[in-house]
């Protein structure tokens, strides 16, 4: 399937300061946002996922590189010439204006005519779930249905793009996932590309087509929340996403499958075509769900000491020391955590679920 290309950012650089010495927020990122598609900025406090959104915008200019929408290079556009829309943390409604006045605000501003405001507004009001609450004012709603109101104003005038800045961390938790929810339907209702920032991996697993992890100014990978999360490129991207275990150890024959040697004499096997060559040092990322305990001796297995046991609820987190020293947790559901022998102190057998151990780099 070929996918239409909404926003092109092509080699996009940005510092702060004075070239020489500023601050590099951005260092030569390049990627291709899909039409209708809803793609996340996922990255640490500080990474530039908000520099580059706001370049998208049109608020900040690169000081390398070029943007372009639907294959029009718009670098040099100012904010109100692109038909993009952002939606930002602090919703600033007009407080003396009603939830209907406010989503209409900007339809008026465009000159729209009376009757497409009226329907518009209409349309918005039913695709946020709002129509009980037309006539409120901004100060007699929930912090939710606020967010609501800012997201139907943004969405009136039919943006190409909408960019969201953390749209949802003002909220509580519950009122957050439900919103997850609501925006991941808008995008669909409305087929708008939606380009959302996120510093909360959970948010970007649960609600995106495609997330772009960032760090230091860096795209370390794209790809699907399943890509992403089955096969992290790197360590960082492995450790950031979800919970990871991390072996290190040297190649002892590049395979496949591979085997790797890690330390106390200890060996396993990895069905992978691309590993390092013989003597180079790995490291291996494997996630705590497929982490597997079984009898000390059962063959194939690595053996390890049991050195604590937390109960979750749903799970079980058992750590564990191997026999090369290394520290690795595997989770459990609580259901098989009364097996025989999961103890502190045990000593137990530690294999992997086929395809579970991934190497992300020396
Ligand atoms: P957060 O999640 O904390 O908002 P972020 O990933 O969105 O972080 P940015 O806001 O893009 O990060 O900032 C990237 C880097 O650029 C940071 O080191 C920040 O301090 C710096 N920075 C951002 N804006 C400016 C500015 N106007 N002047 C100087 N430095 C800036």
């Amino acid at each position: 399937m070929t996918h239409e290309t909404a926003i092109a950012i092509r080699g996009v650089s940005k510092i702060f300061g004075p070239v020489e010495t500023g601050l590099k927020a951005l260092d030569n990122v390049s990627v291709d946002i899909r039409r209708n598609e809803f793609f996340t900025l996922l990255g640490p406090s500080g990474c530039g996922k908000t520099t580059l959104l706001r370049m998208i915008a049109g608020f900040e200019t690169p000081t390398n590189g070029a943007i372009e929408l639907d294959g029009t290079d718009i670098t040099a556009e100012p904010p109100f010439r692109r038909p993009v829309n952002t939606v930002f943390q602090s919703y600033a409604l007009f407080p003396h204006l009603t939830v209907a006045q406010n989503i209409a605000f900007g339809l008026e501003m465009l000159g729209r005519g009376k009757d497409e405001i009226k329907a518009t507004t209409a349309e918005m009001l039913a695709l946020v779930r709002m129509e009980a609450m037309a006539a409120r004012l901004p100060a007699q709603l929930s912090g939710g249905q606020q967010q609501r109101v800012a997201l139907a104003r943004a969405l009136a005038p039919r943006p190409s793009v909408l960019l969201l800045d953390e749209p949802l961390s003002a909220l509580d938790l519950k009122l957050r996932k439900q919103m997850q929810i609501e925006l991941k339907r808008m995008q669909q209702d409305t087929g708008i590309t939606f380009v959302f920032v996120t510093h909360d991996q959970e948010e970007a697993l649960t609600m995106s087509d495609r997330i772009a992890v960032m760090d230091a100014g860096h795209i370390l990978q794209i790809g699907s929340p399943r890509d992403i999360y089955e096969r992290p490129a790197n360590r960082f991207v492995a450790g950031f996403i979800g919970e990871s275990n991390f072996l290190d150890g040297t190649v002892l024959a590049a395979g496949p499958p591979a085997r790797i040697a890690l330390g106390g004499g200890q060996e396993l096997s990895i069905d992978t075509a691309d590993s390092p060559a013989a003597g180079q040092p790995v490291t291996l990322a494997v996630r705590p769900e497929y982490v597997l305990l079984g009898a000390f001796d059962a063959p194939g297995s690595l053996s390890g000491r049991i050195t604590n046991l937390i109960y979750f609820g749903t799970d079980m987190h058992c750590h564990l020391t191997l026999d090369s020293g290394e520290e690795l947790v595997a989770r459990i559901p609580s259901g098989l955590s009364g097996k025989e022998g999961l103890e502190t102190g045990a000593i137990a057998g530690v294999s992997f679920a086929p395809g579970a151990l991934r190497i992300v780099g020396a």
